[in-house]
């Protein structure tokens, strides 16, 4: 029989000192050249090592290597022009500035793929890949070509199809989009959001995942969480037509959030990755904390399709912190592991 409550991690994990500045997005690399190349696949090793010591049984690459979850990809493709920047509102929340769409975006070559057999040939766990989905990446773009939203998801779809093609060739196990976008724009979700997450899927024979959050523990996000009440409901708005889709795993945040539980009932039948992990706080759950989450989700949820995980990336945080925080997600599935079997 296959393990139950399979652990896993939202993506991202801190960053060595010596590779970028700690507890920072978009923080700069501290090394060039080779130096870099050589820097970044041993940051991935120490990650992967991290979650192994950790007892973690879906491992990733900890986004080692790259800058930002977005930002990353969108720098390997072409149509893209990141000297000409404008500022826009980011998930209708925080102003940035961001690149220019001046052309017709296509990749020329692989992103990840090198990084992703790099983590493949470490390890025999199952891996996972994140990836940004095509609405978070419109939304983090000024777009000056195609003048529409969903004509751009819709390229970037056909874009990260390609790209993960080549993922599950090296050997992925689970491909993962990153949608905190969904979380936001519910008409577009419905309307185009979801259909272009099912492109960007298409032809896939490994798992596929999206993670919709309420994103990074920055400041922007939390003073955008004390504004949503006392119960957050945002999932209702996007779960039925995602139960309708071909995605087999969805990754939400239930730790610490005012996300009622049984919103969960909405994705009957899907494997869930429930957030039992505040990426928000710089203290560590106890691993009863993380039992506690993982019990009620299970009143809604199938025992083998829940997957326990982290409510978000967390790249913000001290290693210290992230580390005790893996323990303790490990230690809290144990737990109800053991009462599931008993
Ligand atoms: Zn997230």
């Amino acid at each position: 029989m296959t393990k139950l409550l399979q652990t896993s991690t939202a993506g991202s994990l801190p960053k060595p000192a010596w590779l970028a500045q700690p507890e920072t997005l978009w923080s700069p690399w501290k090394l060039e050249g080779e130096g870099l190349v050589e820097g970044k696949q041993d940051a991935l090793r120490l990650s992967l090592a991290d979650q192994q010591h950790a007892g973690i049984d879906i491992v990733s690459d900890g986004e080692q290597t790259r800058q930002h979850f977005v930002t990353t990809f969108i720098e390997h493709l072409s149509g893209v022009d990141f000297q000409k920047r404008e500022t826009v509102r980011i998930r209708n929340r925080y102003d940035a500035s961001v690149p220019t769409v001046v052309g017709a975006v296509e990749r020329q070559k692989p992103v990840f793929v090198e990084d992703a057999k790099f983590l493949r040939a470490q390890t025999k766990q199952p891996i996972k890949w994140a990836l940004p989905g095509p609405m978070t990446m419109i939304d983090t773009l000024y777009d000056a070509h195609y003048k529409s939203r969903e004509k751009l998801a819709w390229e970037f779809a056909v874009i990260l199809n390609q790209e993960a093609k080549e993922l599950e060739a090296a050997g992925v196990d689970i491909i993962q989009f990153d949608e905190p976008a969904f979380n936001v724009f519910f008409d577009e979700v419905n309307d185009w959001g979801v259909a272009t997450l099912e492109r960007a899927i298409e032809g896939l024979k490994c798992q596929t995942a999206v993670h919709i959050c309420y994103g990074y523990g920055i400041k922007a996000n939390t003073d955008w969480k004390k504004t949503l009440g006392a119960e957050w409901r945002q999932y209702e708005d996007v779960f039925p037509k995602l139960q309708k889709s071909n995605i087999d795993m969805i990754s939400l945040e239930c730790q610490n959030s005012h996300v009622p539980m049984d919103l969960i009932e909405l994705i009957r039948g899907k494997k869930v990755m429930v957030g039992a992990i505040d990426v928000a706080s710089n203290t560590v759950e106890t691993p009863e904390e993380v039992a506690n989450t993982l019990r009620k989700a299970l009143q809604f949820v199938d025992a083998e399709n829940l997957f326990p995980c982290t409510n978000c990336g967390m790249a913000p945080l001290s290693r210290a912190v992230a580390t005790g925080k893996l323990a303790a997600l490990s230690a809290g599935a144990e737990i109800v592991r053991r009462e599931l079997s008993a």
